[in-house]
């Protein structure tokens, strides 16, 4: 199981950071010398530090224990206390995109700096001494020039450099990942021989006959259709009594799923290379689980993850690791963000420019083309609202699920140089996001156990679609859902983790979104249920899940997910578990046009000469996620060097 609990034991040494970024030359503390513990809350918990003051200077800072995310707070963790020491001042900036854990480690080491007898406002008020910056232009050359460091980026790198090309990344947070770092690492792939593992009941055939029956003109969609009934005829034949699965019926019911949304041909082309990506991958050394899941609103048990990391971090780890081990000509440039593209006289794109978070600008010139990989907008209300169709009324006050960074720039970038745009519309909402932070870490429960409403009744069935579940939790109380879970079905892990890696205890004690109680009783007091209601709801799901008859809400699959792998949503054994979740905007289906090679087109429908684009920043496939981004990152970089 994924731990982030970890011990960074950095210890900064106080010399060599003065060599590098130079000495405050303001007035000195006093300190009463000795080492001190301190810890302030972080993203995720406790974030532990250990500084050692001599009589009149802050010495050393050793970060101790933490569970922030690996790569996501890497950066403050070196930075931050880099930056206090060179300038023995309290009111340095913050990392960006690790706010929180910044100010965790300035509130930690604050603690300090007051048990040493230290003053801190005065700290807090000593001017930062900054490395000085230079503004001149930082010119650049690779055959391939990356924007954006997540899965589709550092897929396409990965892939154009196995190809023998050099590749540039430029990244605009101070860390890789972006979104794919953040996911619950869930892959869809359509592999008949991880989901046959499954058994298939009644209600998952009598799907497919329903996916055959649609009435469509479209070539492909009947021709999808032909060949799975000659499929799962085959499969019933061999008496195979696992879930059946194909890439046409994968794409059938993503067609369906999203309400006859997304260009089919994109869609298989996606789909198809799926086990492709997978294989690939494995290759790379990501161990795949064995067993496939469903995740909340996909019910088909196809979705696959790292047997060792039950979140995002397994894609970014393994691209990472290959860069390193394969030796592969990859460089890769944090805190920069691409800005605008640069286009020749034929109009052929040939290069980025960007500009540090400190300033300095920089071209990167491409001798083969830019991939753009920056990931969707469901960080940017605005852009969502100007391309809203009324679907979702409150998209400019929605929380988000989304890295700060998935503000669209890609998109942006692409419009100037005459891109087009497809399903712009089309944004995704989580229905169970943390209702304070938007975000997905605070999970407790498998994503499709019972959901009541703040009456302690049911009111869907959890298995449905994401549109239908979000509108369902729209119209209860607040606008919200409890997620309920006993311990056969919480994914806690033996360490007392959530899948992702955040502590459940320390969840419960912070008593706003994670609720647990002994008896359902004793759970039912805590958040107001009237227990005998609570009580009462349990056991007809229970009945339902026994009996495979949902008479309340006509649901028909209760298998395991994300969570809770191979187990059923019964609830049986305390202790029992309540997570409060709300809707929050998660993945934007809609983004660039681009063809099957991966190249961006124009509003005309004509590829854009050295314009390549991969991942969440493209439309009209509707699969979106970690398929779409690693499936077109190694598509594009395969293409771009042949
Ligand atoms: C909490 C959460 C859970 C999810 N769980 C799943 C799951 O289990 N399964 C699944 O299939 N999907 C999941 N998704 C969706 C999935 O993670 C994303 O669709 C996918 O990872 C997108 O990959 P990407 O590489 O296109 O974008 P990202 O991974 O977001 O990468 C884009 C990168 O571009 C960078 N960038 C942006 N602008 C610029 C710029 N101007 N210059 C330079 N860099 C820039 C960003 O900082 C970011 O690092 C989840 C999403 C979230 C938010």
């Amino acid at each position: 199981m994924f731990k982030l609990k970890k011990v960074l034991a950095t210890l900064v040494v106080l010399a060599m950071i003065f060599v590098t970024v130079g000495c405050s030359t303001n007035t000195k503390s006093a300190y009463e010398a000795g080492t001190y513990k301190a810890f302030a809350m972080g993203m995720k918990g406790e974030v532990n530090v250990e500084v050692t003051f001599t009589n009149d200077a802050i010495e050393s800072i050793v970060i101790g224990e933490h569970q922030e995310s690996p790569s996501i707070s890497d950066a403050a963790f070196i930075q931050v206390p880099e930056q206090i020491l060179a300038s023995q001042s309290l009111g340095v900036d913050v990392v960006a995109g690790a706010t929180i854990t910044s100010n965790a480690l300035i509130a930690a080491i604050s603690d300090a700096v007051q048990q040493a007898g230290g003053d801190v406002e005065a700290l807090k008020n000593i001017e930062v001494t900054q490395e000085e910056v230079s503004m001149d232009l930082v010119e650049k050359q690779a055959d391939v020039i990356v924007i954006g460091g997540g899965g589709a980026g550092l897929s396409a790198a990965v892939s154009a450099a196995q190809d023998g090309a050099s590749v540039i990344v430029i990244e605009a947070n101070a860390y890789l990942g972006g979104n794919t770092v953040r996911s619950a690492g869930a892959m869809s792939v359509a592999d008949p021989e991880t989901t046959s593992q499954n058994e298939m009941n009644e209600a998952q055939l009598n799907e497919i006959y329903a996916l055959l029956e649609k009435e469509s003109t479209d070539e492909k969609i009947i021709e999808w259709q032909s060949i799975v009934t000659k499929q799962l005829q085959e499969h019933l034949d061999a008496n195979n009594t696992g879930v059946f699965d194909s890439i046409e019926f994968n794409c059938l019911q993503l067609y369906y799923r999203f309400g006859a949304v997304g260009d089919p041909l994109m869609i298989q082309n996606t789909t198809s290379n799926g086990l492709v990506a997978k294989n690939w991958l494995g290759e790379l050394g990501l161990p795949w689980a064995p067993v496939s899941h469903t995740v909340v609103g996909d019910s088909w048990p196809r979705w696959v993850t790292s047997s060792e990391h039950k979140s995002g971090v397994a894609y970014i780890e393994t691209f990472e690791n290959a860069i390193k081990d394969l030796n592969l000509n990859v460089e890769i440039i944090t805190a920069l963000a691409g800005e605008e593209l640069i286009q020749d006289e034929t109009g052929k794109v040939i290069g980025v420019k960007a500009t540090t978070t400190k300033g300095t600008p920089y071209q990167l010139n491409a001798n083969k083309g830019v991939v753009i990989a920056t990931g969707g907008f469901s960080a940017n209300p605005e852009m969502m609202v100007d391309y809203g169709d009324g679907r979702w009324s409150d998209l400019e006050n929605v929380k988000t699920t989304n890295d700060p960074s998935s503000l669209g720039d890609g998109i942006t970038m692409a419009l100037t140089v005459g891109a087009g745009v497809v399903d712009m519309a089309h944004v995704q909402i989580l229905p169970i996001a943390d209702p304070i932070t938007g975000y997905t870490d605070t999970l407790v429960g498998a994503s499709t156990n019972m959901y009541i409403n703040s009456e302690g009744l049911r009111f869907v069935d959890e298995s449905t679609d994401r549109d239908s579940l979000t509108n369902a939790i729209l119209s209860q109380t607040n606008s919200e859902v409890f997620i309920i879970s006993s311990s056969e079905n919480a994914g806690i892990d033996a360490d007392g983790m959530n899948i992702f890696g955040r502590n459940v205890q320390e969840l419960v004690d912070q008593n706003s979104v994670i609720f647990k109680g002994e008896t359902l009783e004793d759970l039912a007091a805590q958040i107001g249920f009237d227990p005998k209601v609570l009580i009462e709801t349990v056991e007809k799901f229970n009945l339902a899940v026994q009996t495979g008859n949902d008479e309340e809400f006509g649901r028909l699959t209760f298998g395991g997910d994300l969570g809770n792998l191979d187990g059923t949503p019964e609830i049986l054994t305390g202790p029992f578990y309540a997570c409060r979740r709300a809707p929050a905007a998660h993945i934007t289906k809609g983004g660039l046009t681009a063809d099957l090679d991966g190249k961006v087109l124009n509003t005309e429908g004509q590829a854009i000469n050295g314009l390549y684009s991969a991942g969440e920043v493209n439309g009209g496939s509707t699969l979106g996620g970690i398929v779409q981004a690693i499936t077109d990152g190694y598509k594009v970089g395969k293409n771009i060097v042949k």
